[in-house]
């Protein structure tokens, strides 16, 4: 049992703005009161917000790991020593698992998305995600080109939703995400590039995945929406794109993943432009969706996506390191180390344009911080974000040291003056994201909630206050004290349940035996330990 006393509490959920108040935990939950014998932690002076939600990370599964054994030279130069409480690891931009658990843990997150898990691949994104300790974790399984759902996209497309529905069910999954619908095996056969989303490559458009996907994860009532990555990632001119994609939802509930990335105005071949005000609007006209801005920081960063082809691209810039991998009938992955630099045109344009979103972005509730980690920059960087968005003068400051060319091409220099609140910020980071997710239970101080709380110092210097709280909770357990990681137990796996029409099997089983290399029978994950421990949420079902 415990009591935060005193503290100054952002509870946006539940309407409470810095207000002073209690706040009470007993057996993991928030309760409305605890006995005066329960343990106290003085938050006088401090601020109390609900655990940290990152919608949006890379930080399991093959690719994740694919990275890291590409990258010793950041494991030298971050060693992370064993504790009585801690295991040893390495860190960089692509932390080991057990230190990408510390880490976060460290920053006041509690709750973390693994973005892009191929399903055949969900055996490792679940035996990481055990080792990555202190956070709960979901998953997204990749669904936008998949030979298999491809097929019963083209001939039985009533029956997409049961299809998902199952696999789901087989990997333990949370939600479905698109990555470049139809591009990524487009690109795989001849090299091609999606133009329009008619185009006809693997047999459907990239309309007609986004379309059947979207209204079968809408049928179903999952609790996150359809999770997209649009075609045409980092290239001038996709602001089209992107457009054409949220036309096509019609109406339809979505989440667009790092939408900086997908802004951009001007030429093929030609420097990319600004076009961060029109999404803008799009997005404040549209109570429908979502997105995470996916935020570029100068510095090191490494990209990592199931959109095989941008990496190729990026190989081609850095003239370095990368790794490229097919995952049979059902994506790519491609990686490359990547540095952000302030003089750079591109690299301040995308910053700049991550900013322009956040900064006329007119509901905190569907425009929530992301930085994809660690592809615009690792989430050690939030704390730096946060203070770009909460202090006008030092945006400023910054704005005047990066490529002017660039910013020119930005609204940032006409009197932006907007400055996150506290209550923003916690929208942003937690409630907004929890929102999104579907996670009831997550996100908010309400009574019944689970007990995942961070208390920050309130310092002036929101840079260094978001940095280092001083306490973090999670499920009741104080796992942060003065700064300094006090426990470190398994978070749980969070899952998504939902009903399907077992019919479905056989003609699964049928377009298995044709395509993939493994038998259908032993592609769902059935090892409990892998599954455990999990708390399901349940879709609603039904349109
Ligand atoms: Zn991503």
């Amino acid at each position: 049992m415990l009591r935060i006393t005193r503290g100054r509490v952002y509870d946006p959920a539940n309407r409470i703005a810095g207000e002073v108040r209690d706040v009470c935990v007993q057996d993991g939950r928030i309760v409305d009161d605890v006995p005066a014998h329960a343990r106290t932690i003085d938050a006088r002076g401090m601020v109390v917000m609900p655990g940290g939600v990152d919608i949006h990370a890379h930080i399991a599964g093959p690719k994740v790991n694919a990275a890291r054994k590409l990258l010793p030279d950041e494991h030298r130069a971050d060693v992370v020593d064993r504790t009585a409480i801690a295991r040893s690891g390495t860190g960089g931009t692509v932390p080991s698992t057990f230190t990408t658990g510390y880490r976060y843990a460290l920053l006041g997150y509690t709750t973390v998305v693994e973005a892009a898990t191929p399903p055949l691949a969900a055996r490792q994104t679940l035996a990481e995600l055990r080792d990555t300790p202190v956070i709960d974790a979901l998953f997204l399984i990749l669904m936008g080109n998949n030979l298999a759902l491809f097929e019963l996209i083209r001939s039985e497309p009533a029956r997409v939703r049961e299809a998902i529905a199952w696999w789901l069910q087989a990997t333990g999954g949370y939600g479905v995400k698109l990555v470049n619908p139809g591009g990524v095996e487009m690109w795989k056969r001849d090299n091609g590039n999606v133009t329009s989303l008619d185009d006809e490559g693997p047999g459907v458009t990239p309309r007609q995945v986004i379309e059947t996907i979207a209204t079968a994860v809408h049928d179903l009532g999952l609790p996150h929406p359809v999770h997209v990555h649009c075609n045409n990632l980092g290239v001038p001119g996709n602001w089209r794109t992107t457009l054409d994609t949220l036309r096509t939802l019609d109406g339809r509930r979505a989440h667009l993943a790092h939408l900086q990335f997908h802004a951009y105005g001007g030429r093929v071949g030609g420097r990319p432009r600004s076009r961060a005000p029109e999404l803008a609007d799009y997005l404040n006209s549209h109570p429908e969706l979502s997105a995470d801005v996916g935020q570029v920081m100068f510095g090191p960063a490494t990209t990592m996506t199931a959109d095989a082809p941008v990496s190729a691209v990026l190989r081609d810039i850095t003239h370095g390191r990368w790794v490229n991998a097919d995952t049979e009938v059902e994506t790519g992955c491609g990686i490359v180390p990547f540095t952000y630099r302030e003089r750079n045109y591109v690299h301040a344009l995308q910053w700049g344009i991550g900013l322009e979103l956040f900064l006329l972005s007119r509901d905190p509730w569907r425009l929530v911080l992301s930085t994809d980690h660690p592809n615009g920059g690792s989430f050690l960087s939030y704390p730096r974000l946060i203070r770009l968005l909460m202090d006008r003068d030092f945006r400023n400051e910054q704005i005047g040291r990066v490529n002017q060319q660039a910013m020119r091409r930005t609204v940032l220099r006409d009197d932006l003056d907007r400055e996150y609140t506290l209550e923003e910020i916690a929208i942003i980071t937690r409630a907004g994201p929890a929102r999104l997710l579907g996670l009831a239970d997550k996100g908010h101080l309400g009574v019944g909630a689970d007990a995942d709380i961070t208390i920050y110092d309130d310092r002036e210097d929101r840079e260094e206050m978001f940095s280092a709280p001083r306490y973090v909770i999670k499920d009741g357990v104080a796992v942060v004290e003065d700064g300094e990681l006090r426990a470190a137990r398994q978070g749980r796996l969070l899952r998504v349940g939902a009903d399907y029409d077992t019919s479905i099997e056989p003609a699964l089983e049928a377009l298995f035996e044709d395509r993939y290399s493994v038998q259908f029978s032993s592609y769902p994950v059935r090892e409990p330990w892998l599954l455990e421990p999990a708390r399901t949420v349940a879709a609603r079902g039904g349109p």
